[in-house]
């Protein structure tokens, strides 16, 4: 293929053909989305999936990887949560063929509700966990994971973070790749369908491959002493530090380690006797910190010597490495979450059916309960009509619970059609079964657009909303198009009233394709008149990034103006006008 310059998620993907994966389930997620459209660019010829869920992909490759084939699945660390069910069970049948489970963290974070840590859900399901420094090592320690998992017949999770992914890499991807490795079910009820009595023999069996594991990866590591302390780090913080070893050479060794679980105990105690004190750099727990017993001699996150919490970053380096080698520190601020993000505040595009929708169910419930979801759509907190966050699918099961405590409130929930269908659908039988009286805003934009656009199911014609919903019993169900407000005001207020007389949810679907997907512009920018009293509704208010207001009246920017024309319906004064 040649040499070029390679994000993190791209070699991870290429790293996949390269080990002869036959197949590759995902679900989108930053940091991860490139995952799976890169191993569809590098090999169109091989099965690609996005899974509905992170759940399902999981599930999805470990069938292939149980049938003998070759695997993987790729999420971010807060869609491992959902695939937490399969994840530890997996860890105990293994797998005949080869399984990789790419989890991108995201310290920060920078787009996730939790900068939790990947590693941790490896170690408490036993299964091995490479973490890559840099988007070189993310193709050699992807490659080795499907090594492992080909060898000792378990699943192998590589953990990379948002600076691995999308780092850019010098790198020259080699031509020689594995075909494709397809294998056959072959029944062994004992493994694949194990009940309690042959889990506790899997588990045994998975403890003693581990040590193997450990021992077979770190066999070529030398520890050999050269100076009395060790620096040693893995992941990200590794590569940071690689580029600060003159900070401490000759006072300190670098120990690079790219596997913190497992550790051959015969490897941390050579550290521990070879070396006066230890530090530790890692993201984001203390996972090998805490494999260090002599805990008097090790320094790291839970001496306070690396920042607990936050991403880590070269001061966060410099101050470790100072405290550590007890120079006076420089007075450098560590990790301190910024108040208010640097740059421009993020907004919905100009044109986004989101706000209008936001808009309409503000105006129809002033005082109404407004359950929110991830997506684009987070972005309704700007509007104050997003008033919980919680994860995915969690607006319909929070507007179920918060109607039940606060019954006198009209409670709008809003869940995007690809959230709908992750982890939406469930909530919402729920909420049917107990009935529920609330309304439920399905903002329906036919893609996955937070994450780059991908594919929905409904957009792709296998099914409609509708159908799913009158599967699920729901009988009140209204689509509207969000730019026509005044009739989205009515069918939120329909919705809420029909919810309340059926004892059941109502479902509003706001239909409006994603514009920074199609690129269409609804139409011609509208004009300003006199008479704009600076009310703020149109820019503060509703925030649409093309209205700006100049210090007497408000401007329209032409270029980012989508012609909607939902200003003119919010603007009170009547200023802003259709140009016909
Ligand atoms: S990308 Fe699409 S859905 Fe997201 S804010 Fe922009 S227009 Fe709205
Ligand atoms: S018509 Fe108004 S609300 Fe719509 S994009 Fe243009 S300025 Fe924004
Ligand atoms: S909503 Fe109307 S009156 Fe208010 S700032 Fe905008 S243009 Fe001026």
């Amino acid at each position: 293929m040649g040499r070029g310059f390679f994000l993190g998620n791209e070699l991870m993907a290429y790293a996949a053909k390269a080990a002869g994966a036959s197949s590759f389930y995902a679900y989108p997620g930053t940091p991860s989305s490139e995952i799976l459209s890169s191993f569809q660019k590098y090999a169109p010829e091989r099965y690609a999936q996005w899974a509905l869920n992170e759940k399902l992909a999981l599930e999805l490759a470990a069938a292939a990887a149980i049938s003998g084939s070759v695997s993987a699945c790729a999420m971010k660390q807060v869609g491992l949560n959902v695939a937490a069910d399969p994840l530890f069970s997996v860890a105990y049948t293994g797998v005949s063929g080869a399984l990789a489970i790419i989890s991108a963290d995201d310290p920060g974070p920078h787009s996730s509700q939790t900068e939790q840590d990947s590693r941790m859900y490896a170690y408490a399901a036993k299964i091995p966990v490479t973490d890559p420094a840099n988007p070189a090592d993310a193709f050699r320690l992807t490659k080795k994971a499907f090594e492992i998992s080909k060898k000792y017949g378990v699943p192998v999770m590589v953990r990379p973070v948002m600076r691995v992914c999308h780092s850019r890499q010098s790198f020259d991807l080699p031509e020689e790749t594995e075909a494709p490795r397809h294998g056959r079910f072959v029944k062994d009820p004992s493994r694949w369908a194990a009940t309690p009595k042959h889990r506790a023999a899997l588990h045994i069996k998975l403890t003693e491959k581990l040590k193997e594991i450990a021992e077979d990866f770190y066999s070529e590591l030398e520890i050999k002493p050269k100076a009395p302390f060790a620096v040693v780090a893995c992941g990200y913080p590794a590569a940071v530090c690689a580029d600060m070893k003159d900070r401490f050479e000759g006072s300190a060794d670098f120990i690079k380690l790219d596997m913190p679980y497992p550790i051959p105990e015969g490897l941390i105690s050579k550290i521990e006797n070879s070396y006066e004190k230890i530090l530790v750099l890692e993201e984001t727990f203390p996972l090998l910190e805490r494999s260090f017993v002599t805990r008097n001699r090790v320094y790291g996150k839970d001496t306070g010597t690396v920042p607990s919490a936050g991403e880590f970053t070269a001061d966060s380096c410099e101050n470790a490495l100072n405290l550590f080698m007890e120079k006076k520190p420089e007075n450098k601020k560590i990790y301190a979450p910024a108040e208010t993000a640097p740059g421009p505040k993020p907004r919905l595009c100009a044109g986004c059916g989101h706000r209008s929708a936001f808009f309409a169910i503000k105006r129809a419930a002033p005082s109404g309960i407004y359950p929110g979801d991830i997506g684009c759509y987070t972005l309704g907190t700007n509007l104050k009509a997003v008033d919980t966050c919680i994860c995915m699918g969690a607006s319909i099961t929070f507007a179920e619970s918060l109607k039940r405590e606060n019954p006198e409130k009209p409670v709008i929930c809003t869940i995007g059609d690809s959230t709908f269908f992750h982890t939406g659908i469930p909530a919402l039988l729920n909420a049917k079964i107990n009935g529920s009286p609330i309304a439920v805003a399905i903002l329906d934009n036919a893609t996955t657009a937070m994450t780059g656009f991908q594919p929905v199911p409904h957009a792709e014609g296998h099914i409609t909303i509708e159908q799913t919903l009158k599967g699920l019993g729901i009988n009140s169900v209204t689509v509207i198009d969000p730019y026509d407000i005044k009739a989205s005001v009515a069918a939120v207020k329909a919705a809420i009233a029909a919810a309340k007389e059926e004892n059941c949810p109502a479902v509003v679907i706001f239909r409006r394709e994603c514009v920074t997907k199609t690129k269409m512009k609804a139409g011609k920018p509208p004009k300003v008149n006199p008479g704009c009293t600076d009310c703020g509704m149109c820019y503060e208010v509703f925030e649409c990034p093309a209205i700006t207001f100049n210090g007497e009246t408000v401007e329209i920017d032409g270029a980012s103006c989508n012609g909607c024309l939902c200003c003119v319906e919010v603007c009170p004064r009547g200023v802003i006008a259709e140009d016909k």
